[in-house]
């Protein structure tokens, strides 16, 4: 089962295990964290795969343990993200998603006795880490409320595999891009304006630095989670392994691909985004035997193609 499945990392998920030979449940209840007719499209060639089931459904419903009776595995991928939003009234929703709904998730499948669970977690668990590339024994303190949640959600998971030996994995994704990514997530946003020619906000002076991890590394992770041999509540890091690259570059970047600048207009630095992530990923290669193959600028390649494609079909 994959929550979240009509979500950008879901959706690339439940994909990669219909390729792998999976019968897959996908579970999602359509958020309004973006348009509808996105999450539609990518999951329309899934509802024509055979092996491949999908459930309109909260997570946190009464109903979601229907669903998990004779599943193996669930990768909860369901959740609000997004830092910026989830300062002041929204927090709510962040808190029922993110950390109700998961404690939800978990308790039904102890209940079902599902073998694996692996969890969505992210980098912004450390907030303004102290160390980089930073590794999973720094103490998280995360600097925006959707951090604190995701942290929250994380604890709960592996408070369910060492207390009731459910066997859990929480995977940290440093900011994961490529085809499908959200479309308030900063490369999204940028090659739609390039593509517009609208002004893409740049908040503070774009020297900020993200650790980019490509959507396909990230899915690989995923299966591989499924399967490890570990022990109960581990968590690992799943970053791109570059140094960090800066926002300004990825702008000149995109704009290099589509062969116009992205226009641009200044902004505050936003509550929240620490200046830089960077990930140790000497645990992921230990336990699940991952490092990521796609290079940040091969990724992007494909990001921009893709949205090229879309936007001229439509
Ligand atoms: P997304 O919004 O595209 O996908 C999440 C999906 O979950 C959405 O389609 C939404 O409708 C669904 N959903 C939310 N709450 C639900 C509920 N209670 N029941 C059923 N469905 C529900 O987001 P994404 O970028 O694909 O992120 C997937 C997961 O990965 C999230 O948990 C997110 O916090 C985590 N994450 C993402 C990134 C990233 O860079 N994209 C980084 C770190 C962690």
């Amino acid at each position: 089962m994959v929550t979240g499945a009509a979500g950008f990392i879901g959706s690339h998920t439940a994909t990669a295990l219909l390729d792998g030979g999976w019968m897959v449940t996908g579970i999602d209840m359509m958020t309004g964290n973006y348009e509808r007719n996105r999450k539609e499209d990518n999951i329309r060639a899934l509802m024509a795969h055979p092996r491949f089931e999908f459930i309109e459904r909260d997570v946190a419903s009464e109903e979601f343990a229907e669903s998990v009776q004779g599943v193996d595995a669930v990768l909860h991928l369901a959740g609000e993200p997004g830092v910026r939003p989830s300062w002041g009234e929204t927090f709510s929703t962040y808190v029922n998603r993110n950390i109700a709904a998961t404690q939800h998730v978990l308790e039904t499948c102890l209940a079902a006795r599902v073998s694996r669970v692996v969890y969505a977690s992210s980098s912004s668990v450390y907030g303004a880490a102290e160390t980089y590339p930073t590794s999973e024994e720094l103490i998280p303190r995360p600097i925006s409320p959707y951090g604190v949640t995701k942290l929250a959600g994380e604890h709960l998971v592996s408070l369910y595999g060492l207390v009731h030996g459910l066997s859990t994995v929480s995977l940290r994704y440093f900011t994961v891009f490529g085809p499908r990514q959200r479309p308030d997530m900063a490369i999204q946003r940028m090659i739609e304006c390039g593509l517009t020619g609208s002004a893409f906000h740049v908040n503070g002076d774009g020297s900020a630095r993200r650790d980019f991890t490509f959507v396909g590394d990230v899915v690989r992770a995923n299966l591989l989670a499924l399967e490890a041999d570990v022990r109960p509540g581990l968590v690992v890091n799943i970053g791109g392994g570059e140094q960090g690259i800066e926002l300004s570059d990825v702008i000149r970047a995109v704009g290099e691909l589509l062969g116009r600048p992205v226009p641009t207009t200044s902004a505050p630095r936003s509550l929240g985004d620490p200046l830089r992530t960077s990930a140790s990923i000497e645990l992921a290669a230990r336990h699940l035997s991952w490092e990521p193959r796609v290079s940040f600028f091969r990724g992007l390649e494909d990001q921009v193609a893709f949205t090229q494609a879309k936007s001229r079909a439509e």
